[in-house]
């Protein structure tokens, strides 16, 4: 792409990438244990990010502020003072030991798309505000997406309650971080303010990858649940108990994983299933395990075939536990409806991919994003950029360069050439 060039105005698309990686590295030196990369809401390190994303934010001719629930909130005025905005954004909490990619990505991309437009004094018809969210990964409290059912006015104040490992609740978290708890309420948009909300995120997967493409257009962010199952037997002498006579739990709980991966694997509608915690008791080398806990996340891009799929796996292990004669309880902890990505915006977000020469190509989003809560304020929609490997959640997550600096220019371009919804931007084709 072309230099910067004051008379032509002209936007240099290739140093946009080199300044968000730059950023990428400065945010991710802010982490709570050296060595990896962790930070959690509400900590002296989230605090400390959230200066820094500011300190960018006002670089880029933005108003910056924390709000009531810990959000990094930038604002780039439009034409006109006082315009509803498009809002982009993304997370700046990590999980344990995480990659650097995950969140800041979505966020850095926005600010730098910011700055391009205010070097080059772009106005548009309509504010920009980007959100950096709070509490996305939801490691801390155990409860995700505090920071945009905040500002979607869906945050349920008992949350504030909630304690972490070490004892400490949301309350006091959010006193420690500067903020007033009785305040959170404050963070709440109202509808009207918000023209779309847009999300650029890793793919974390491998899909794009596969098919040799920067970016890619989400369909939707599936829905989830999550479910405990619990089976009961009877603990017994390793030595001394038949094997015909034995209730093991853990084998019982073995066989029914193994039934949920033959069953998502048999499903050709995108159902996915994963046993992603085991704890046998009472745990010892000699000792039939008398009780298996476990847990199922399971996911689908449509909540029908979710729905089914998870009725269906409930049937089967409970056909499995009267077989071996073992007592089974399973509790639905969380369950998360699919959120589409609105049709019109989808179409602006995928026509700005094949503007910059890229194919369009569409893919569910498997992972949950804060899109999930701000679609109770605004439509939304997100454009996923390639990561080696489809890995996440790990220090290996990776983006190259070009494919940063491809995201920002689909996102440069999308914002200028964005319309509103009832301005047309829904007949368009
Ligand atoms: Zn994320």
């Amino acid at each position: 792409m072309s230099e910067m060039n004051a008379q032509t105005g002209e936007r240099n698309a290739s140093s946009l990438g080199q300044e968000i990686v730059g950023r990428i590295n400065a945010l991710a030196a802010i982490s709570e244990s050296p060595g990896n990369l962790t930070r959690l809401f509400l900590t002296p390190e989230h605090r400390a990010a959230g200066d820094l994303i500011m300190s960018w934010m006002v670089e880029a001719g933005m108003s910056a502020r924390l709000d009531a629930i810990g959000n990094v909130c930038g604002r780039y005025e439009g034409e006109q003072p006082r315009s509803p905005c498009l809002m982009l954004g993304s997370h700046y909490d990590t999980v344990r030991d995480a990659g650097k990619w995950d969140g800041p990505l979505g966020l850095i991309t926005a600010i730098s798309c910011v700055a391009d437009l205010n070097r080059r004094g772009r106005r548009l018809p309509f504010a920009i505000e980007v959100t950096g969210f709070a509490d996305e990964e939801g490691v801390r409290f155990a409860s995700t997406l505090l920071g945009s059912r905040a500002i979607a006015g869906t945050l349920n104040e008992s949350v504030l309650a909630t304690k972490d490992s070490s004892g400490k609740s949301v309350r006091e978290a959010l006193i420690e971080f500067g903020l007033n708890p009785d305040h959170v309420g404050a963070a709440a948009r109202i509808r009207g303010e918000l023209l779309a909300y847009v999300e650029l995120h890793i793919e974390q997967g491998p899909v794009l990858e596969a098919r040799n493409l920067p970016v890619g257009v989400v369909t939707a962010i599936a829905g989830a649940n999550r479910l405990a199952a619990r089976l009961t037997g009877m603990a017994g002498h390793a030595g001394t108990v038949p094997m015909a006579l034995r209730r093991d739990a853990l084998t019982g709980a073995a066989e029914c994983i193994s039934r949920i991966e033959e069953l998502c694997r048999a499903d050709d509608a995108g159902l996915v299933g994963t046993v992603g915690f085991i704890h046998a008791s009472p745990g010892a080398t000699n000792v039939i395990p008398g009780q298996a806990n476990f847990t199922i996340d399971i996911r689908a891009p449509m909540d029908s075939h979710r729905k089914r799929g998870v009725n269906e796996i409930v049937r089967q292990i409970e056909a499995i536990a009267k077989r071996r004669n073992l007592a089974l309880q399973v509790d639905v902890t969380h369950e998360n409806r699919t959120v589409p990505c609105a049709p019109w915006l989808k179409q602006q977000v995928a026509a700005a991919v094949a503007a910059e020469g890229y194919g369009v190509f569409e893919l569910p989003s498997g992972a949950g994003h804060d899109g999930m809560a701000m679609v109770d304020i605004a439509d939304v929609a997100m454009i996923f950029v390639r990561c080696r490997g489809g890995i996440s959640h790990h220090p290996d997550e990776h983006v190259d360069l070009a494919d940063a600096d491809a995201g920002a220019r689909v996102l440069l371009l999308l914002i200028e050439n964005f319309r509103p919804q009832d301005d047309g931007g829904a007949k368009k084709s």
